[in-house]
């Protein structure tokens, strides 16, 4: 885990481009959908931005990380996203972190853990398999407690409105 400067009030690169992602993940709670958000980066600058949207696409894909691909894929008219980072307020789960090795992304960096579907090593280990060609740099725990209460306030809001809801909360 990643430790900003105590020093320090200037927040590192990491940092800022987690808050973007953390206000796509607001923007999803909004909707009503889990509250994951995502950044593309390339060079420091931003390609894409997203937020999980399935209910609202009906699209079982549409988690934010697939979205900001897609989306920095068709502006780089290049299906590799090589050099890129990505970043996500939640540990990628197996279908993501499957699309983040074909992308062939440089680097992750998310914020909270999941430890029931996260594929970056919590529940499964799909980056950095062993037995892939493509190794992918993963640094977690950037702003992870701001990145896990944004899911948790979800749940208790829709608790809150429907008590009988099963809480499907991952954190
Ligand atoms: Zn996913």
């Amino acid at each position: 885990m990643r430790k900003g400067s105590v020093k320090s009030h200037e927040p590192s690169a990491d940092e800022r481009f987690m808050r973007l992602a953390l206000r796509e993940a607001e923007r999803g709670a909004r909707e009503g959908e889990v509250p994951v958000g995502a950044v593309l980066v390339q060079n420091g600058r931003v390609l894409a931005r997203a937020h999980n949207r399935p209910i609202h696409l009906y699209d079982p894909s549409a988690h934010a990380e697939i979205l900001a691909m897609r989306r920095a894929a068709r502006k780089l008219l290049n299906y590799r996203l090589e050099g890129c980072d990505l970043y996500v307020t939640i540990e990628p789960c197996a279908m993501c972190a499957g699309a983040i090795v074909q992308a062939r992304l440089r680097r992750i960096v998310f914020g909270a853990r999941d430890p029931k579907a996260g594929a970056c090593g919590s529940a499964l280990r799909v980056l950095n398999h062993c037995e892939l060609n493509h190794q992918v740099e993963v640094s977690s725990g950037i702003l992870a407690t701001d990145c896990a209460g944004v899911i948790q306030e979800f749940f208790r809001t829709r608790r809150k409105h429907n008590p009988s809801i099963v809480n499907r909360a991952k954190l």
